[in-house]
This record gives C-alpha cells, structure tokens and sequence, in this order.
C-alpha cells in the first residue's frame, strides 16, 4: 500500500471561503481508510477510521455518510502503523501539549495519528452549514463547543509541517469521535487519562487541485497562518 498523504484541495481554499467542491466521499475511500475533513457548505467536521466515515454535524453529534457526499477539504492516507508510542497515566491539557511538541521523531515530516482510550474530558467544536465565499476564520466565530468527561475514544488527524500553511493545516490537526461512533468533533483540547498511540510516517502527498469556477478565478490575498490560528485552534 502507498504510503502518501492525499489532500483533496489546499486549505487556502476553504480559508478563502470556497466551501464547495466535487470530491465525494467515494473519492476519498479509495485515498484511504482513515482521515478527517469537512463536507460542502462545512456542514460537519468528517473522520474516516479503518474504512468508516462519519460526519460530525453542528451539535456533535455522529452519523455514516453516505458516499456522494461531497468535501470541499479532506486529508486521507491507507493508515499503517510505523511506530507506536503511550501515555499511561493522566495529562494535563498542558502536558498533553507538551507531550506532542516532543513525539516526533523529525517535525519536518509528514505523519498519520491513531489515539486510542480514555479522556478525562475533551472539547470538541462543529461550525454551522455555511453559505459558499464567507472566509473560514468568519465561519468558526459561530462554532458550537461541546465538552466530553471521561470517554473512551479516538484522535484521529495529521501533523503538517509548518512550511506548508496553504495546503494543510500546520501542526497537529485531530478530531474526536467516541467508542460508539456517536460523537465528537474538531479537537480543540482534552486531558488524557491513559492512550494508545500508533504513527505513520508518509514520504510524499498527493494533492488535487479544485476545478471549480471560485477557485479558478480566484487570487488568494488572505495569510493562511494567521487565518488558520482563528479558525482551528
Ligand atoms: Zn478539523
């Protein structure tokens, strides 16, 4: 299996406000078995894990999709595991970050994160279904928060290298979703209590451009790095 990261669109995209795109879900299965993203319209924060996609919609909560769902922004890869690491006992959300700022063997890869077991909390945002041109760092004014307590479930997400902030989120980007598949959303914080974590290392990504008439005409004036600081963290 290829070890590659596919992104389906740059993120300076949907920063940009461009919330629509022709990638379905069907697309994206066969970029990989596991991933987060969003859907058209940002109508949910999407997770795709062993083959499973869910959409996470504005109160957290989780339902399957279905494949002619259509993404404006999503990152996939055929996940294997390379290396695995622990956190056996309880973080802070302090030490929780710390704790990632030293898991890497290199920050200047790209890498595929499986977190797996039990939170003492976890904070979880959705936005609205958002009309087509409001710039992202607009959208996640409106975002909803939701608080989890003592869960068992999944981080599913990336780390970017900062050097690409118009393509893919810089940093570590998760989203949350529970042992039963029933809810989550885009991580904004937790504490763990105890997790399994499995890592991949991806060499190379695959990025498709967006054939839409907003993005062909476009001329991208926003900063990514700063947009993205408002939007995802
Ligand atoms: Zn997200």
């Amino acid at each position: 299996m290829q070890s590659k990261l596919y992104i389906s669109s740059p993120i300076n995209a949907v920063l940009e406000g461009f919330h629509r795109d022709d990638i379905t879900i069907d697309t994206l299965k066969e970029k990989g078995d596991f991933g987060i993203g969003t859907f058209n319209h940002l109508d949910g924060e999407m997770v795709a894990l062993n083959g499973s996609f869910f959409q996470l919609d504005f109160d957290g909560n989780a339902r399957p999709v279905d494949g002619g769902m259509k993404t404006p922004f999503a990152v996939m890869c055929h996940f294997k595991t390379k290396l695995t690491e622990q956190i056996p006992a309880p973080l802070t959300h302090e030490a929780f970050g710390e704790y990632l700022k030293h898991m890497l063997p290199s920050d200047n890869m790209l890498y595929a994160i499986h977190m797996t077991g039990k939170f003492r909390s976890v904070e979880t945002r959705s936005v609205p279904k958002t009309e087509n041109n409001l710039p992202l760092a607009e959208v996640t004014v409106h975002q909803k928060i939701r608080r989890f307590k003592d869960i068992d479930g999944h981080l599913v997400g990336f780390y970017t290298p900062s050097f690409v902030p118009s393509i893919s989120v810089p940093g570590y980007h998760f989203h949350f979703i529970d042992n039963t598949f029933s809810a989550g959303g885009h991580m904004l914080n937790c504490e763990p209590d105890h997790l399994d974590i499995r890592l991949m290392i991806l060499f190379s990504m695959e990025l498709t451009l967006p054939k839409t008439l907003d993005y062909l005409t476009a001329s991208f004036v926003r900063d990514a790095k700063t947009d993205l600081e408002k939007a995802e963290r």
